[in-house]
């Protein structure tokens, strides 16, 4: 009997442990977490001990829940907070260590997105729905590729995990397209990268004369009264690169939507252009 409660004692720790590390979050945090969780079950009883009475169950069940979505948020946000402030090229090795943590930013992503009251991905699948079906998209940054799923035409999808036949996992700077080969090249809130103007310049590689370029970001990246760009620069810049701006629509809350054609003739200022730097999008806790 002594020597039971002596194996759990030793056993309990280690897991706690474990699944710190797991979750990569703060393990000071995880712990108090966790301890919480033993003194509201009157410390045996977790959801991997044997089974608890029902009442306890049900309020155990319920405040795991509670712990995981707190853990997985956090674990969102760090990740989200990488994808911000490194290269593509950097993401792409990061994703291809860890493919697991797509999924988790994903997830967490999805939960963000579902609080907007509108999400940006649909005005564009609108948008595309009213041009013809012939028209070849490109999206870069497509994440599970609602837009290719919702629309007639031929799409090209990329990012940088696949979890899907039709996803090409690529970092969207060198996207296998031929040169003017497309006809709407769609950017839905995924200028994460510190190089994002290497993905504009992608954008204009592969688009074909007059194609279009659809840039939808979220709108306190644009805010210049709390570090964010001016958007003004931020589209001189685009047409710098050779692109004439269509329209521009701020009118939703949480994203802005911007809509370039590709000039017919090739831009001389290629090289010196001025981006203005594009400040991380970090969710707030929920
Ligand atoms: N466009 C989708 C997903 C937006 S989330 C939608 O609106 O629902 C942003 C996506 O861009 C993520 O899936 C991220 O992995 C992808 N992304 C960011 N940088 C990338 C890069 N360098 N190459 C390819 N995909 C990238």
């Amino acid at each position: 009997m002594e020597e039971e409660r002596s194996n759990r004692k030793r056993k309990r720790p280690r897991r706690r442990k474990n699944r710190a590390e797991n979750s990569s979050v703060n393990p000071k945090h995880t712990e108090n977490q966790h301890q919480k969780v033993f003194n509201k079950t009157d410390g045996s009883e977790c959801e991997d001990s044997a089974a608890p009475p029902a009442a306890n169950r049900r309020v155990s069940s319920s405040f795991l829940d509670k712990m995981r979505a707190k853990l997985s948020g956090g674990h969102f946000r760090m990740i989200n907070e990488k994808l911000y402030t490194c290269t593509g090229s950097e993401a792409l090795d990061y994703f291809k260590e860890d493919p697991a943590l797509f999924n988790v930013y994903h997830t967490g992503y999805q939960e963000q997105m579902s609080h907007w009251p509108e999400q940006p991905v649909n005005i564009i699948i609108k948008w595309l729905k009213d041009c013809s079906p012939s028209l070849l998209v490109a999206d870069f940054g497509c994440g599970d590729a609602r837009l290719a799923r919702n629309v007639k035409n031929k799409v090209f999808s990329f990012d940088l995990v696949s979890n899907d036949p039709s996803v090409i996992a690529c970092d969207m700077s060198n996207t296998p397209l031929d040169t003017s080969s497309i006809d709407v090249a769609v950017f839905c809130l995924s200028l994460m990268g510190t190089n994002f103007a290497s993905y504009l310049r992608e954008a204009h590689r592969v688009l074909k004369k007059s194609g279009w370029l659809l840039i939808a970001e979220v709108k306190s990246r644009f805010d210049p009264n709390n570090g964010g760009a001016d958007p003004d620069k931020f589209s001189k810049a685009i047409c710098e690169l050779g692109f004439t701006s269509i329209s521009k629509d701020f009118s939703n809350k949480m994203f802005i939507l911007l809509y370039f054609k590709k000039k017919e003739k090739q831009n001389s200022k290629k090289g010196e252009i001025e981006w203005p730097e594009l400040k991380p999008c970090l969710y707030k806790r929920r």
